[in-house]
């Protein structure tokens, strides 16, 4: 006991906050959680007992994990084998007691090495480092998923086939229908969000049978990612305790509106007290522009980040709302880079950039990581974006869009591996051990779905997403 006291005193004062919400809340499991290359969610719970000392030394996990696909697929990556050891580190600031299951907490983590040092291929270190090269030069950036996702009840398929979803119901985008039918799920996912200190800005359901969309404030990068985290967390766990299924999946059916989870963007000056989005004049600022000019450049490789599965793909078609192009356009709903009309009345704080060619299959810090190198490039390279694109990018002959510099997006998570591939400044920053283990595991995704049909993919996606 009284060696469980002294660990206890040697804590932050973060660290020492979560053992009293233990105790308050009469926490029983705390899991440790992290994204995965798949993008699923995964991580180990400790128990209350000695959850001092674990959250300084963390959970043992083997390396081989993060060579894992989504269908549970171990890849030969150097470095990830049998033999070697990280620990799931927790960040205390992160944890949340989860309404959905009683009696559980969580916290976001960290994966480190033995040493208590970052692991190579420790995704939230990957976005840190791209956080940590803003502010060396004078930025921060201010973050939002804005994910859709489709509810509705897990069943089997009477032809013997894959599991199906059978969306809640098949009321008309924004329709007060789809309000009444899904209002119970929907009270208590925003009481469950609200509880975990994300505030709701949204909510409707929308288009897809089923699908329904409900956003979040914004906040720091870091924070907007592990928001995701805990959101994805939600969305699921609220919908499982009231035996039904909801998933973020990109197309969890394949004849009905994708999910996506357009990425909202601002950067700041690091007191956040001025968007530099903004030009003061209810445009966008000359730096705004350079980082659309980085995101376009790299988009064809982002894209194999922020639209991360096979899945993902189905949902980037022309005339969806989701953006197939590569261009960007004011208020423009089929442009990959949308410069939202900012609120009268509030234009600095809500000057914003969306990128659309985003959903929940990413591993967010990944995702959101590379988008930030990716503007960066175009900051430092002062990228001049071309033209607005203020009409729908399909409508344009062949040469209207090459004129515009409107190329096609990766028509396949295959096609955007090789992107990425090609692209040396986000192969640099992923680095060796962690593009090595993403473009296995990703590739073998490729070659596992290539050779299944439709049904298998949407199961298969749904069921981890
Ligand atoms: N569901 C669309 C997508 O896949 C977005 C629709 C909207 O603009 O809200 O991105
Ligand atoms: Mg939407």
């Amino acid at each position: 006991m009284r060696e469980r006291q002294s660990v206890a005193h040697q804590l932050d004062p973060a660290a020492r906050r979560v053992l009293e919400r233990v105790e308050v809340d009469g926490v029983e499991l705390v899991r440790f959680l992290y994204a995965d290359h798949g993008g699923v969610i995964r991580g180990k719970a400790a128990g209350r007992s000695r959850l001092a000392e674990r959250l300084g030394t963390g959970i043992g996990h083997t390396v081989a994990m993060m060579a894992m696909s989504i269908l549970d697929h171990l890849q030969p990556v150097e470095g990830m084998g049998p033999v070697g050891e990280v620990r799931i580190v927790p960040d205390p600031r992160t944890f949340v007691a989860l309404p959905y299951a009683p009696g559980a907490a969580a916290m976001v983590s960290d994966l480190r090495d033995l040493d208590g040092g970052p692991w190579a291929a420790c995704p939230r270190t990957f976005l840190k480092d791209a956080i940590a090269a803003l502010e060396a030069e004078g930025y921060a950036a201010v973050a939002a998923f804005e994910p859709e996702f489709t509810l509705g009840r897990r069943l089997p398929d009477p032809a013997g086939g894959p599991d199906r979803l059978v969306p809640l119901d098949d009321s008309p985008c924004y329709a007060t229908s789809g309000f009444d039918l899904a209002h119970d799920y929907t009270m208590q996912l925003v009481r469950a969000l609200e509880s975990q200190g994300m505030p709701i800005e949204h909510y409707y359901p929308e288009l897809g049978a089923g699908q329904q969309e409900l956003s979040i404030r914004p906040a720091t990068a870091l924070k907007a990612a592990d928001n995701h985290v805990i959101y994805r967390e939600t969305v699921r766990g609220v919908a499982f305790r009231m035996a039904m299924w909801a998933t973020l999946a990109p197309k969890p059916i394949a004849n009905q509106a994708g999910n996506g989870a357009h990425l909202h963007v601002s950067l700041w000056d690091p007191a956040l007290e001025h968007n530099l989005f903004a030009d003061g004049h209810g445009g966008l600022s000359a730096l705004g522009r350079h980082f659309i000019g980085g995101v376009l450049r790299h988009l064809p490789a982002l894209v194999a980040l922020t639209c991360g599965s096979v899945n993902s793909y189905r949902r980037l078609q022309p005339r969806s709302w989701s953006s197939a192009y590569t261009c960007y356009g004011m208020d423009n709903r089929e442009a990959a880079v949308r410069i939202c009309s900012p609120m009268s009345g509030n234009i600095e704080a809500t000057t914003n950039l969306e990128i659309k060619p985003s959903d929940s299959s990413a591993n967010p810090y990944l995702s959101l990581g590379a988008v930030i190198h990716a503007g960066l490039d175009g900051i430092r390279r002062e990228l001049d974006p071309g033209d607005a694109v203020n009409v729908d990018p399909a409508t344009l002959t062949d040469e209207e869009r090459a004129r515009l510099g409107c190329a096609r997006l990766p028509a396949s998570l295959g096609e955007a591996l090789d992107a990425l591939e090609a692209d040396e400044l986000l192969m640099e920053a992923l680095g060796p051990l962690r593009r090595a283990a993403y473009l296995a595991v990703k590739r073998s995704e490729v070659a596992d779905f290539a050779a299944q049909d439709v049904a298998y993919e949407t199961f298969h996606h749904l069921r981890v997403y």
